[in-house]
């Protein structure tokens, strides 16, 4: 049965300040709505500067907390293990939110938050396994060691498409490096964020630790970076967004990683095992309607495979169930804001305009039943020139664009000529070829013979304008983390003063 359809009454969140409920200090509220029936289901605070302070502020107090400082690492390690049962037990609960925040499938919102404890498990696992080094220094009667300290007030802000996962990775290497945190979630997908906090409690976290601010990033964003007491942001979201953080971080020297958009090639080779490219590629760009920052939105087919390629693939996209993403037969849900969808569909009549020719979809799909949720029907334009807005921007959305090509070098060529880099399938039987295509492809993650494959131990993050900085992996833990050398005499007696040591 539909869980999505039939909902309660509006249900309202509140953000976790210094470990309690607060009401947003200006009394306004945001109505956070079901993609599906395009109905209010819940209401988040809708904060401003003021809230941003008093998050802030707990974040910092909590940093200097014995409570939190004086834990020692395995300690703090220790929680987050707890942390991670209880998103186990939780997982259910919380992906029917997530499901009815953004419209995503069930199965797949069900499926990410079980992986998400896995986050937290492993860098709970890490959490003392911070080391430092002695350094064999030139100079004699000299004591050199390194020490890895957490920055401090961590700021996290997330996107709508994958709210808990996404702020998993950031959260998860934050709080297991010794930082505090202060969460700020998209204001259309809040929800989940809000009842997952509630969790810290039971885990055993003292209060402050973790911190919510919710609202539109307009009015609570430039509060949050340029804040004096944050010392790190840790964003995942659109390009322009991420401009504009980093720009202000730079000018009040606070460090940044940014996980930005993409624009990724799935490039299929005529040697490939075409039945499972074909997969590959419903998986790249109509999984989660497109809406994934990975999509594989550049499908680059070599010329020899191609109308064979595209007969099949359309025919097989065509089929694709749009429905409630609640229920287990649906494949494609809806859009997860009404803004977004317009956009989507802007894009289809630029693609249009440029000359690319729609093979599939192209517009709003004609099911009454489907009437009330922010749909787009599966998407497939031919004829597709790398240099069309539709190659070269991201979409994020069920939209694909199929472009040919010749040989390697040409795929090569066309699939860095962009301005992204965050992701890149390669489909080929061919040992050499897959070989080379990875070493070639600028990209963060390459996937050969798959897609969409993620895991908490594999770094995560973009080349080019995708992105600065790693998430998931050991690496993903020195984001979180500084570096102090301490040097100590083992003698007594200060030679010239006036002159370099
Ligand atoms: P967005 O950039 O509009 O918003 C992301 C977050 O930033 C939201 O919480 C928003 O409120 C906040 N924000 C907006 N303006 C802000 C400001 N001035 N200061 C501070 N915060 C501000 O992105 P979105 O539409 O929510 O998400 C879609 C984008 O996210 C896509 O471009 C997608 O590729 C990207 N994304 C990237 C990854 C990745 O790991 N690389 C993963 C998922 C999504």
């Amino acid at each position: 049965m539909s869980q999505t359809a039939n909902l309660p009454v509006p249900v309202r969140y509140r953000n976790l300040i210094g470990g309690e409920q607060a009401e947003p200090s200006n009394g306004k509220w945001i109505a956070s709505l079901n993609p599906y029936t395009g109905k209010v289901w819940a209401d988040v605070p809708r904060c401003g500067p003021a809230d941003v302070d008093a998050a802030v502020k707990a974040a910092y107090a909590a940093f200097q907390s014995p409570a939190w400082a004086g834990l020692k690492p395995t300690a703090r390690g220790k929680l987050l293990l707890r942390l991670s049962e209880l998103i186990d037990r939780e997982a259910e609960r919380l992906a029917i939110i997530e499901v009815r925040d953004n419209g995503k499938l069930m199965a797949e919102m069900l499926g990410q938050v079980r992986y998400l404890s896995e986050w937290y498990r492993y860098f709970g696992g890490l959490a003392d396994k911070i080391e430092g080094s002695v350094i064999p220094t030139d100079k004699s009667a000299m004591f050199n060691y390194t020490r890895h300290e957490p920055l401090g007030v961590v700021v996290a802000i997330t996107p709508w498409n994958s709210p808990l996962l996404l702020l998993g990775w950031k959260l998860a290497p934050a709080l297991a490096a010794g930082n505090t945190v202060v969460v700020k979630p998209s204001e259309y997908t809040s929800a989940s964020t809000l009842e997952f906090v509630k969790l810290f409690h039971e885990a055993g976290f003292p209060p402050g630790v973790v911190n919510t601010v919710t609202g539109y990033g307009a009015e609570v964003g430039d509060a949050l970076v340029t804040h004096p007491l944050v010392a790190k942001i840790a964003f995942t979201g659109g390009d322009m967004t991420g401009a504009h953080i980093g720009q202000l971080a730079a000018k009040h020297i606070k460090k940044v990683t940014l996980e930005l958009g993409g624009k990724s090639p799935n490039i299929v080779f005529d040697d490939a095992n075409l039945d499972d490219a074909l997969m590959g590629v419903i998986a790249g760009i109509f999984g989660a309607s497109g809406q994934t920052c990975i999509a594989g939105s550049r499908l680059l087919v070599q010329r020899s495979a191609h109308d064979q390629f595209v007969e099949k693939l359309v025919a097989f996209a065509r089929t694709a169930h749009l429905g409630d993403p609640a229920l287990a037969t649906t494949q494609v849900g809806p859009i997860t804001t009404l803004p977004h969808r317009d956009k989507v569909l802007g894009y289809i009549d630029i693609a249009r305009g440029e000359g690319a020719r729609c093979v599939l979809g192209g517009g709003r799909p004609s099911d009454p039943a489907l009437s009330e949720g922010w749909f787009v029907e599966p998407t497939i334009f031919v004829g597709v020139d790398n240099q069309m807005r539709i190659a070269q921007e991201e979409v994020f959305g069920p939209v694909l664009s199929v472009i040919p090509f010749d040989d390697e070098a040409d795929a090569i060529r066309i699939a860095n000529d962009i301005n992204f880099g965050l992701a890149a399938g390669v489909w080929t039987r061919n040992i050499s070829r897959a070989f080379l295509m990875s070493e070639r492809l600028q990209a963060g993650t390459v996937w050969v013979n798959t897609y969409r494959a993620v895991s908490y131990m594999s770094p995560f993050g973009g080349y080019k304008r995708s992105g600065i900085g790693r998430e998931s992996g050991q690496e993903a833990i020195r984001e979180y983390l500084q570096t102090k050398s301490v040097w100590m005499s083992l003698a007594e007696g200060m030679p010239n003063p006036f002159v370099l040591r």
